[in-house]
């Protein structure tokens, strides 16, 4: 029978008058016959296999996989709680269930903690069928539930195998397209410079046009490279100061900030657990987006770190253009733009290697903003290496 078989078989036998079959740990046949009569009365069409030691219960558990184990306490020469001990080492989910005299807090709470389902007394077996019901509906519960989280874990592989793929893919085909665009581009130039005047006008237009649109590949094939070298670059991990870092930015933006008026200011900055090349990129994106957006007034640009765990949380806010909350997710795909390129230069591609990084540190990245009214960019990164994390194996 499928797996999904014997699960519908269980859900009948759990909620309806079903065939059942019972695994009795039981040395006293009188007892044995008065559980049977109770499960009967109640409906249910019982076959039993009687066990009386460790070993003959081994067997048959392995054998015959019962629907229902019901175990006495007190055994003469073992006890009921070895046969949870023998379920548990065999890995098999068979629900048990105690049927013993009377039974003291200590050793009810012992059998539960072993993996009994439940425990029923000898003179109040009428509750036994309820109890077994009960005990069916909890395993069927249960291996819907297993089987739920097996088929996740399965979709987590397959998302992670063909995310691996599709970045293979992309820097395998960016990085073998940069060759033949290298020729396109060399010699749509020639042609343009050489032949420039010498055909008709609409010539020059459209060599203009294959030169520009071969450069413009190049630009967005050179982007897409860097994107996917990301996540295979052996990029080593360091203390890195934030603080020199964003200064070093600073510096090579100073063109950028001083053509824009921008006046940029930031707090004291801590520094993180990543890579220097990969952070100072991640602040150079976001600084620079926030000079490239702006709005009517000169860029005002903070850039804030607050502690958040054994992350740093960092803003970098401006005065700009905003963004409106809907496409806040969407500007972190590679090549997603909210404006054309004549309105703002760029390829889209800046979030999506800011997002890349700072998920590889285990951080997150996203933007509060609204149209009009500027942006801040948080992004969190990890403050101590690994072994240096609260909570981590020496
Ligand atoms: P690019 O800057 O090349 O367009 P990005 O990936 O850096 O690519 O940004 C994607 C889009 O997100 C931008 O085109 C822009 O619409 C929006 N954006 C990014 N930063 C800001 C900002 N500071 N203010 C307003 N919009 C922004």
């Amino acid at each position: 029978m499928s797996g999904a078989g014997i699960k519908l078989e269980l859900q009948r036998s759990a909620e309806t008058k079903a065939k059942l079959q019972v695994l009795l740990v039981e040395d006293n046949p009188a007892d044995a016959e008065l559980m049977l009569r109770e499960l009967r009365k109640d409906g249910f069409e019982v076959s039993t296999t009687v066990v009386r030691t460790p070993g003959e219960f081994q067997r048959r558990i392995r054998e015959e996989s019962p629907d229902i184990i019901l175990a006495d306490y007190n055994l003469g020469e073992w006890r009921g709680v070895e046969a949870l001990q023998i379920l548990q080492a065999e890995g098999i989910d068979i629900p048990v269930i105690m049927v013993t005299g009377a039974l003291g807090d200590v050793a009810a709470v012992e059998c539960i903690k072993q993996g009994a389902t439940d425990y029923v007394l000898k003179d109040g077996l009428a509750r036994l069928p309820e109890a077994i019901r009960s005990a069916l509906r909890e395993k069927h519960e249960r291996s819907l539930r297993h089987q739920a989280e097996g088929d996740l874990a399965r979709k987590v592989e397959e998302l992670a195998r063909s995310n691996a793929d599709l970045e293979q893919f992309a820097y395998v085909a960016s990085h073998d397209l940069q060759e033949p665009l290298r020729m396109v581009v060399a010699y749509t130039q020639l042609l343009s410079e050489r032949y420039h005047g010498k055909l008709d006008a609409d010539a020059d237009k459209f060599l203009g046009y294959a030169s520009e649109g071969a450069q413009r590949m190049q630009v967005l094939i050179h982007d897409l490279l860097a994107f996917s070298r990301i996540g295979r670059q052996d990029a080593v991990s360091e203390n890195v100061d934030c603080k020199v870092v964003v200064e070093e930015v600073l510096q090579a933006l100073a063109s950028a900030t001083r053509e824009s008026g921008a006046v940029v200011t930031h707090t004291v900055l801590p520094a993180v657990w990543a890579n220097r090349t990969q952070v100072a990129q991640v602040f150079q994106n976001l600084i620079q987006n926030a000079i490239k957006f702006r709005g009517k007034e000169p860029p005002l640009i903070s850039i804030q770190a607050e502690k958040a765990g054994q992350q740093w949380r960092f803003s970098v806010s401006d005065n700009g253009i905003g963004i409106a909350p809907e496409y806040a997710e969407n500007i972190f795909v590679v090549f997603q733009r909210l404006h054309a390129r004549g309105e703002y230069p760029g390829n889209g591609i800046g979030l999506a290697i800011c997002k890349k990084i700072v998920e590889r540190y285990g951080g997150r990245i996203w933007v509060e903003a609204q149209p009009g009214s500027g942006s801040i960019f948080k992004f969190t990164l990890p403050s101590r290496g690994p072994d240096e994390r609260v909570g981590a194996r020496p």
